[in-house]
């Protein structure tokens, strides 16, 4: 029960756009810095050759999310080209994370298109991989959209798919052989749309990264849920997948030690690293996902 309040006010936290814009002045404040790289390409570059010494690989995501603003999106854009082009002159083995919203989905959809084009041209370049996170369910249906209509041209793109969604599985059927990220879930769904019971969620997952692992595509599973993480290495063992075809994930600063570990046993481990000062509403999902996260927030209040 506390932890469904706890959980529902983090989440009604994380959408409130005065405290969002607050915190873009604040610099990285509550503990954020604990999860989340600085706030410029160097700092998140410097934590991803830290995490690449390792044998830990990662995915960068530049915060942003529900911009409203023309030149911001434009900005998130070239941030992004800037954070690929970082990646390449210094060496690291890391791609990107980015939202649609953070590069203006929600002021004209053609705009959001033309930067991904320019971010895939750049990614090009490079040889990199750019994935597409999956946001709220209002942006859900025009983010596969947009994904079909970006793999007409590119094949350095792939997203995520969400558990918690009724049509999870029904809509992995149409997404064979896009390289997917499969996750629970981090937003506030309806009950129309969504599970809202965790035993159900965990079903879900498990058998949606079996049913993509089996038809050969890739597939990235990203939990800190080590019960979930065994059955999956349990199952790849069995049906002879091959370790090229799957990865896990888990988010920067949560469960490290588990993360060398798994990278350890041969497994590819893929560390999400999110930077910038757009770090609010990231940081408060994560708060609302554990409440134990929340001792992240209070150590940071009585830090510095
Ligand atoms: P949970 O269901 O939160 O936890 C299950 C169990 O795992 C817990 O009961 C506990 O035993 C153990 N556990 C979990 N965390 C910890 C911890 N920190 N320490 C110790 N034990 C722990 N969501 C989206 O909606 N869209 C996205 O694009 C998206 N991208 C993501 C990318 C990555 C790399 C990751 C890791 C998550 C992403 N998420 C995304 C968030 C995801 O949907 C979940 O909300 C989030 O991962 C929490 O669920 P979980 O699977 O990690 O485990």
């Amino acid at each position: 029960m506390v932890e469904k309040l706890s959980k529902n006010f983090f989440l009604y936290l994380s959408k409130n756009k005065i405290l969002n814009k607050g915190a873009k002045r604040w610099g990285l404040k509550l503990g954020a810095a604990q999860v989340v790289a600085g706030v410029t390409v160097d700092s998140v570059i410097k934590v991803v050759k830290v995490l690449n010494k390792k044998g830990l690989v990662c995915t960068v995501d530049h915060l942003g999310e529900f911009v409203l603003n023309r030149d911001e999106a434009k900005q998130s854009m070239k941030v992004c080209i800037e954070t690929l082009e970082a990646m390449s002159a210094t060496g690291v083995n890391c791609n990107l994370s980015l939202k649609l919203t953070q590069l203006g989905l929600d002021i004209d959809r053609q705009l959001c298109i033309d930067h991904m084009k320019a971010i895939l041209d750049a990614a090009k370049k490079t040889n990199n991989f750019v994935r597409i996170d999956m946001e709220d369910y209002s942006h859900y249906h025009q983010t596969l959209e947009i994904l079909a209509e970006l793999r007409q041209t590119y094949d350095n793109v792939g997203t995520v798919l969400q558990a918690y969604l009724h049509s999870g599985k029904k809509d992995l059927e149409s997404l064979r052989g896009v390289p997917l990220r499969l996750v629970k879930g981090a937003y506030k769904e309806s009950p129309k749309v969504a599970y809202q019971n965790k035993e159900k969620i965990d079903e879900n997952y498990l058998e949606m990264i079996k049913q993509h692992l089996l038809t050969g595509s890739h597939t990235a599973i990203a939990t800190h849920d080590h019960r979930i993480i065994e059955k999956v290495k349990r199952f790849c063992k069995k049906w002879n997948i091959p370790k090229s075809q799957f990865e896990f994930q888990m988010l920067y600063g949560f469960r490290t030690e588990l993360q060398e570990q798994i990278a350890k046993e041969g497994y590819t481990m893929r560390v999400y690293v999110p930077f910038g000062h757009d770090w609010y509403g990231y940081f408060m999902r994560r708060l609302a996902e554990r409440p134990q996260n929340v001792s992240f927030a209070l150590k940071g209040l009585f830090s510095k």
